[in-house]
């Protein structure tokens, strides 16, 4: 059992194992240009709009060119950026404001709050984008048809479908 669990995670590493096969390399995927697609919410693989059809939620696969985007795991990771951006860019404001003018707490909650708000909400898209898009560049997940983790179209969307449909 132990065998079976090191060569098959051997397996994509080591493809002189099978001689006879004549896999050809997956064509590399840019991830610059992923980011960059990914940040205005646009397909990786074509660059077509379109990823995000609600605010925050990623379409299954591409209208334009079919690239299956459902295999992404974003997961809590574009909140945790967006914090992280958000936190970097509101504080040493926050703190500048304060050193040079010393406002009263009003001012403060007054221009932080809204400030911290909106931020927050134009860079959740935007940071998701980047993150599922640069998951795509990398093979991460199902992005990888040769991945244990690849999932076809039909078990990882039409399941829920149909038992949400079930009365
Ligand atoms: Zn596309």
């Amino acid at each position: 059992m132990n065998m079976t669990v090191t060569s098959r995670l051997a397996a994509p590493a080591s493809s002189s194992d099978a001689p006879g096969k004549t896999a050809t390399p997956p064509a590399p995927r840019s991830v610059p240009q992923a980011l960059l697609r990914g940040a205005m919410g646009c397909c990786p693989a074509c660059g077509a709009r379109g990823m995000f059809p609600r605010y925050l939620k990623v379409t299954p696969a591409c209208a334009q060119c079919g690239e299956e985007l459902y295999h992404h795991r974003a997961d809590d990771a574009p909140p945790y950026a967006t914090i992280l951006v958000v936190g970097h860019v509101v504080v040493p404001l926050m703190v500048l404001v304060e050193e040079l003018f010393s406002p009263p707490l009003g001012v403060h909650m007054a221009l932080w709050l809204p400030l911290t708000l909106v931020l927050c909400l134009a860079l959740l898209p935007l940071l998701k984008g980047m993150l599922v898009n640069l998951q795509w560049a990398l093979r991460m997940h199902g992005f990888d048809p040769a991945s244990v983790e690849y999932e076809p179209m039909a078990a990882a969307e039409s399941a829920p479908q149909k038992a949400a449909a079930r009365p």
